[in-house]
């Protein structure tokens, strides 16, 4: 590997030699900069964080109140032993950033996670010009395309009010960061209540502090729910309190997973819920190309998902691509990596998604 990059691959992560610094590593280190809050990038240990300023809620939460933590508006520079460093929405999850570095003339991009949608719960992906660009490939095979924002949520509102109209409540898994909190933003606050779990609300008070429209939430055991309100609720839950005692309280309910892996019938099927609704905080196959496409970067580095699939297909475009082997990838898979992987489909061989770690 040449000498002059900018971002090499180290056993505690993706180091940045000139600025002696990390992105997201997966080791503790000096000096860390995350990404997004996610527990596969975000790990605790590191002696100094830089981060985005909406990443503070987030981090704080899971890392501790006391971490060294900076932060920077997306767009403000700073420079770091001559490496100039920034920060430019991902539209993945509240704070979530693509880190810029631009050193002798260089400029390479880390994308952290992305997805190009805008949901409104944070400010949109926008392509940053550079040479060199290191991508996530989550969903990076041609069957991932997701359904458009209002096509989703048109399914999930007819979905909940059909139940509300059958007297059910209506259980929603979801990821509780990020997933959650673009749920409650975009579905029709006003078929019924919503109740989410413990699980969910921390992270809604994150975004509400952050100034994300949210509709009020309510904990299953305020006093002023009524057991005919739980039967048109909408119930908001992590998909780690599938069959627990804390749904016996909404009696006879159907039930969802919110998750790009929907869109693989056996996936859902592993699941064993009523419903799956496809939706990824990850860009699709679509996007992937496009991101790719927009940062004009001649040279591609893919850290985690369908890795060999992306690189493939970057060689045939005539771009220079190659993977980092990462720790990256269980952010999409939640507790259950193994049932959430899907099977390859019979017309793409050879395609199967390798597993998280
Ligand atoms: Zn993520
Ligand atoms: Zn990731």
């Amino acid at each position: 590997m040449p000498s002059s990059d900018l971002i090499v691959h180290r056993p505690e992560g993706l180091y940045c030699p000139p600025g002696d610094f990390y992105i997201d590593p997966w080791r503790p280190v000096s000096r860390a900069v995350i990404t997004h809050a996610h527990s596969d990038h975000a790990r605790m240990g590191s002696a100094h964080y830089l981060a985005h300023t909406d990443s503070a809620g987030t981090l704080r939460n899971r890392l501790g109140a006391d971490i060294a933590l900076q932060t920077l508006a997306y767009a403000e520079v700073i420079d770091h032993h001559g490496v100039r460093v920034s920060l430019h929405p991902a539209g993945h999850v509240l704070g979530s950033a693509q880190v810029r570095i631009e050193h002798a003339g260089q400029v390479w991009v880390a994308s952290g996670d992305y997805k190009l949608e805008d949901d409104g719960t944070c400010p949109p992906f926008e392509p940053v010009r550079c040479h060199t660009f290191i991508t996530e490939s989550t969903f990076g095979l041609p069957i991932y395309r997701w359904p458009s924002q209002p096509a989703l949520f048109a399914d999930i509102n007819a979905w909940w009010a059909a139940n509300a109209a059958a007297g059910k409540a209506s259980v929603l898994y979801a990821y509780a960061f990020g997933k959650a909190q673009r749920l409650l933003h975009g579905v029709d606050a006003s078929i019924g209540p919503i109740v989410v779990h413990g699980a969910v609300e921390p992270l809604n008070a994150v975004y509400r502090a952050a100034g994300v429209a949210l509709p009020p939430t309510l904990r299953v055991t305020d006093p002023g729910l009524t057991k005919a309100d739980l039967k048109r609720a909408l119930v908001l839950a992590p998909p780690s309190a599938a069959g627990t005692p804390w749904l016996k309280r909404f009696g006879e309910h159907s039930d969802a997973f919110a998750s790009g892996w929907m869109l693989v019938r056996g996936a859902r099927r592993r699941r064993g819920v009523d419903r799956g609704f496809v939706m990824s905080d990850h860009a699709d196959w679509p996007s992937l190309q496009k991101a790719i496409g927009a940062t004009g970067a001649e040279r591609v580095i893919v850290t985690h998902g369908s890795t060999e699939v992306m690189v493939r297909w970057l060689c045939e475009q005539g771009l220079d691509a190659q993977v980092f082997k990462t720790e990256y990838g269980a952010d999409d898979n939640e507790d259950d990596a193994n049932t959430m992987v899907p099977s390859a489909p019979a017309e793409e061989p050879g395609t199967q998604p390798e597993a998280a770690p």
